[in-house]
C-alpha cells in the first residue's frame, strides 16, 4: 500500500471515528436532555400545581378559591398520563361543587382524593421516566466507550505503526546513500510492495547499479592508463625517477633503477630522502630538491655514472610538478620528476674535440716560436739590411704571428677549461704588480692606437691571494680588449679598489659598450657580439671567468652602449 494512503486512510479513520464519537455522545446528551425536561415539564408541574391546590383548600377565601381555580386550569392543560385526564375531570367537577358549598368537608375530602390520585401518578410517572433516563445514560455510556476503545486502538495502532513505516526506510536509504558517498557501489536497499519506497529502492538501486558500472569501467580506464604510462616510462631509455610532495619514490624506471643499483619492488614508496644515506646517486639527485629552498631549475654539469662496467655522462633535468586542486586557485606542489639525460655519446665527441685542439694548439705553437724566431732574425741589421717594403712585411707577419699564438694560446687554455683540469696555484701577490705586467703586455697595442692609460692606485694596498700568472693573463686580456673596442686616441681607466675583504681591480673604457641583452652572454664560450668588425675567438673573457672563478673570484661587466665598459676582478685580499 502506497504511504500517501496508508496516511490518508490512518488519519481518514481516525477522523471518523472521532465524528462519530460526537455524533454519538451528542444524541445520548440530546435524548438525556429530553427525558430530564418531560419529568420537568409533564410531572413536576402537575405535583407542583396539586401541592398549591391541597395548601389552598385549607383556607377557601375568595382570593385563594380564584388561585385554585388557576391551578386547576394549570393541571388541565398539563394532562400527560394515562387516568389523569379522569382524575382532573373529577377535580374540576368536585371545585366547581365547592366554589357553591365551601364547608361542605365531603367535597373537600373528595377534592382531595382527586388531588392525591393526581400526584400518585405523577409520581409514578417520574420514577418510571428516570429510570428510562437511567437506561439511556448506561446506554451512552457503553456506546461512547465501544467507540472511544476503538479509537484508542486505531490511534494506539498508527503511533506504533505509522512512524517506523515512514522512519524505517528513510534511515535505511540515508545509511544507503551514506555508502555510495563512501565509494561502496555494490550497496542496494529492499523495500518489498508497491509504496513510494519501492519505487524510491528501484530507482536508487538502479542509481547504485550504473555507478559500480561507470566505477569500474572508469577504474579499468585508469589501470590501462596506469599501465601505459608506467610501460612507456620503462621503455624510455633516459632514467626516470618521480617523487611525491614528501619526497617518496612513486615510479622510477628501468635505466634509473640500473644506474643506482636499486630493485624495483624494494624501492616504491620509499622516501628518496631514506634511500639518499646509502646511495649516492640518489643522494646527488635529490640534493637540491631536498634543499628546498632552491626550487628553482638548476643546470648542473653532466653527472658521471659507473654503472654496466663503462663510464657515462647524464645531465639532469628536475621538473617540479605544480597542480590547482579543484575549487582552488592557488597551485600546489605535488612531485618531482627527475629525468637524467644520457650525454656520453657527446661527451666522448666533446672529449675527442678538445683533445683534438689541445694538441693541435700545442703542435702549433713550435712553428709559431720558429716563425717569430726569423722574424727577429730577420729584424736583425747583421743579417741584411731591410727595404721599407720588406720591413712592412716583416711587421704584418709579426702582428699575424702575435695574433696567431694569442688564438693558440686562447685554445690552449680553453681545453684546459673545458677538461676540468684547471691547476690553481695561489700565492700572496701584489695586485699592483700584475696590474702593471698587464699594462706591459699591452703597450705596444696601445701606442699603435694613441690610447693612454690612467691608473689609479692608493699606496700600501693589501695583497691578493691569487694564481698571477693566470689572473695576470686575465687583466691582459682585459685591458686588450678595451683597447680593441675603444676608439683611437681614448683613454683606459685602470684602478685597484679595496672594499672589506676584497680586491677590485677595473679597467674602465670609453668605447662602444655592450648592448644590455648582450652583457649576460659575453662570458659564454665562443660568444661575440653580433656584428663585431674586431677579429677574435669569443674565447677570453670565457677563459677569464673560469679563472677567476676558480680562484674563488668575481668578474662582472657593467656597461652601457656608446658610453663604455667597465670590466672589475674582484679577488681575496690577504688580511
Ligand atoms: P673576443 O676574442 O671576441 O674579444 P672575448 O671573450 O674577449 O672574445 O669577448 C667577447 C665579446 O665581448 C667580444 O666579441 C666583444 O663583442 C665583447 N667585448 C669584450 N670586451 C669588450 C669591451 N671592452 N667593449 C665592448 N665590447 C667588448
Amino acid at each position: 500500500m502506497k504511504i500517501k494512503t496508508k496516511l490518508t486512510l490512518g488519519v481518514g479513520l481516525l477522523f471518523a471515528l472521532i465524528l462519530l464519537l460526537g455524533i454519538v455522545s451528542a444524541t445520548y446528551i440530546n435524548t438525556l436532555k429530553s427525558d430530564t425536561e418531560n419529568i420537568l415539564i409533564a410531572n413536576y408541574n402537575s405535583l407542583q400545581y396539586s401541592q398549591n391546590i391541597l395548601s389552598l383548600i385549607e383556607d377557601p377565601t375568595p382570593k385563594n378559591r380564584a388561585k385554585m381555580e388557576q391551578n386547576i386550569v394549570n393541571q388541565e392543560n398539563n394532562i400527560t398520563e394515562i387516568g389523569e385526564q379522569e382524575a382532573t375531570r373529577e377535580l374540576r367537577h368536585d371545585f366547581n361543587q365547592f366554589k357553591n358549598n365551601t364547608s361542605d368537608s365531603l367535597i373537600v375530602k373528595s377534592i382531595r382524593a382527586s388531588v392525591a390520585k393526581i400526584m400518585d401518578m405523577n409520581m409514578q410517572a417520574i420514577e418510571r421516566k428516570s429510570e428510562l433516563a437511567k437506561t439511556t445514560a448506561n446506554e451512552a455510556v457503553f456506546w461512547i466507550a465501544v467507540a472511544a476503545t476503538i479509537c484508542f486502538l486505531i490511534a494506539f495502532t498508527l503511533l506504533i505503526n505509522l512512524p517506523s513505516n515512514i522512519a524505517n526506510p528513510i534511515k535505511e536509504l540515508t545509511q544507503s546513500i551514506q555508502q555510495i558517498a563512501d565509494k561502496n557501489y555494490s550497496q542496494r536497499v529492499h523495500f518489498e510492495g508497491s509504496s513510494e519506497f519501492g519505487q524510491l529502492a528501484r530507482s536508487f538501486n538502479t542509481m547504485a547499479l550504473k555507478l559500480e558500472e561507470y566505477n569500474s569501467s572508469n577504474l579499468a580506464k585508469m589501470m590501462i592508463e596506469k599501465k601505459r604510462t608506467e610501460t612507456l616510462i620503462n621503455n624510455m631509455h633516459d632514467p626516470i625517477i618521480g617523487l611525491d610532495e614528501a619526497l617518496n619514490i612513486i615510479f622510477i624506471n628501468e635505466e634509473a633503477l640500473k644506474i643506482a643499483g636499486l630493485n624495483n619492488t624494494f624501492v616504491i614508496g620509499q622516501s628518496a630522502q631514506a634511500l639518499a644515506v646509502n646511495n649516492d646517486l640518489i643522494r646527488l639527485l635529490i640534493r637540491d630538491i631536498a634543499r628546498l629552498e632552491n626550487l628553482k631549475e638548476d643546470k648542473t654539469k653532466p653527472i658521471k655514472i659507473f654503472a654496466d662496467n663503462k663510464e657515462s655522462y647524464f645531465e639532469k633535468d628536475t621538473l617540479h610538478i605544480h597542480i590547482t586542486p579543484t575549487g582552488e586557485t592557488k597551485q600546489k606542489l605535488v612531485g618531482h620528476v627527475i629525468v637524467l639525460r644520457n650525454v656520453t655519446a657527446y661527451k666522448e665527441l666533446d672529449l675527442a674535440k678538445t683533445n683534438f685542439i689541445a694538441t693541435v694548439s700545442h703542435e702549433f705553437k713550435t712553428p709559431i716560436a720558429s716563425i717569430i724566431m726569423s722574424l727577429q732574425l730577420l729584424e736583425n741589421k747583421q743579417i741584411g739590411a731591410l727595404n721599407d717594403e720588406q720591413k712592412h712585411l716583416v711587421e704584418s707577419i709579426k702582428d699575424d704571428t702575435d695574433r696567431l699564438l694569442k688564438i693558440t694560446g686562447e685554445l690552449l687554455n680553453m681545453t684546459q677549461v673545458e677538461s676540468g683540469n684547471i691547476q690553481i696555484s695561489k700565492f700572496p701577490t701584489d695586485p699592483k704588480e700584475m696590474l702593471d705586467y698587464a699594462i706591459q703586455a699591452t703597450k705596444t697595442q696601445a701606442e699603435q692606437k694613441q690610447i693612454k692609460f690612467e691608473v689609479s692606485c692608493p699606496e700600501n694596498l693589501p695583497k691578493v691571494q691569487t694564481d698571477s700568472e693566470k689572473t695576470a693573463w686575465v687583466l691582459t686580456n682585459l685591458i686588450s680588449n678595451a683597447i680593441r673596442y675603444s676608439y683611437d686616441h681614448s683613454v683606459i681607466y685602470l684602478s685597484i679598489t679595496q672594499s672589506a675583504k676584497n680586491i677590485i681591480i677595473s679597467v674602465k673604457d670609453t668605447g662602444q659598450g655592450i648592448a644590455p641583452q648582450y652583457q649576460g652572454k659575453i662570458f659564454d664560450r665562443y660568444f661575440r657580439v653580433p656584428n663585431t668588425k674586431k677579429e677574435g675567438t669569443g674565447l677570453g673573457l670565457a677563459i677569464s671567468k673560469e679563472f677567476i672563478e676558480a680562484q674563488g673570484g668575481q668578474i662582472s661587466v657593467k656597461s652601457e652602449l656608446g658610453t663604455g665598459s667597465t670590466f672589475s676582478v674582484i679577488l681575496e685580499a690577504v688580511v
